[in-house]
């Protein structure tokens, strides 16, 4: 009876019948607006004016990229994607997530921690979700302390997954100190590109 009354008060109105699209104001289909409705959004960052530096190596840049997008195809996406792969980090016992490997991880954080050191820098690390936040607003600017910082981490990132996928893929495992070491030596050349890097203990960064 309910819905008997409500459709009394329904008005008719004269005009054609016609599809309307919600997305978009005017009701017309676009690809953008579909774009815009399907897509996973996520908040903007402020990483664009230094990770695209023309300065930066691109291979870095772009895993770093990846990283803040959460596109890493990490063990625990291959899983939800339907792949049969051990979910375990090839660094510790743990699940294998972004989160975990950037740097909840023993190892990583370790070797992060490492780097930071060398920037003078003395925190606590936690999983990715917090570490993302603290280098999102820790590395805008273009002072050279934020640049050094900006390179560390693209080196800290890209040496991390390339170690990480040498080990799933049967290569060789590098110690940790190699790891380090191989990072300093990316923040050395880039600051100077061309010098030849002999004694990388002897690197002093900006504090
Ligand atoms: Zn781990």
């Amino acid at each position: 009876m309910r819905v008997i009354s409500e459709l009394g008060n329904l008005v008719f109105s004269e005009e054609v019948d016609r599809w309307v699209w919600k997305e978009n104001v005017d009701g017309g289909f676009t690809q953008k607006s579909l774009w815009e409705a399907t897509r996973a959004k996520a908040p903007r960052v402020s990483l664009a004016k230094w990770l695209w530096s023309t300065k930066n190596v691109p291979r870095h840049a772009f895993v770093t990229w990846l990283l803040f997008q959460n596109k890493l195809s990490t063990r625990d996406r291959l899983c939800r994607w339907g792949m049969h792969v051990s979910t375990q980090c090839v660094f510790c016992s743990c699940s294998e997530s972004q989160e975990h490997l950037f740097f909840a991880c023993e190892f990583t954080a370790q070797l992060w921690r490492l780097v930071l050191q060398k920037l003078g820098l003395y925190r606590r690390t936690c999983g990715w979700q917090q570490e993302r936040a603290w280098c999102i607003e820790y590395l805008k600017g273009r002072s050279l302390k934020r640049r050094i910082g900006q390179i560390a981490l693209m080196s800290t990132v890209h040496t991390i997954w390339m170690e990480r996928n040498g080990r799933v893929f049967g290569g060789v495992a590098s110690f940790l100190d190699r790891l380090y070491y191989r990072i300093l030596n990316d923040v050395y050349t880039e600051l100077a590109p061309g010098e030849e890097l002999r004694r990388p203990s002897k690197i002093r960064w900006l504090a």
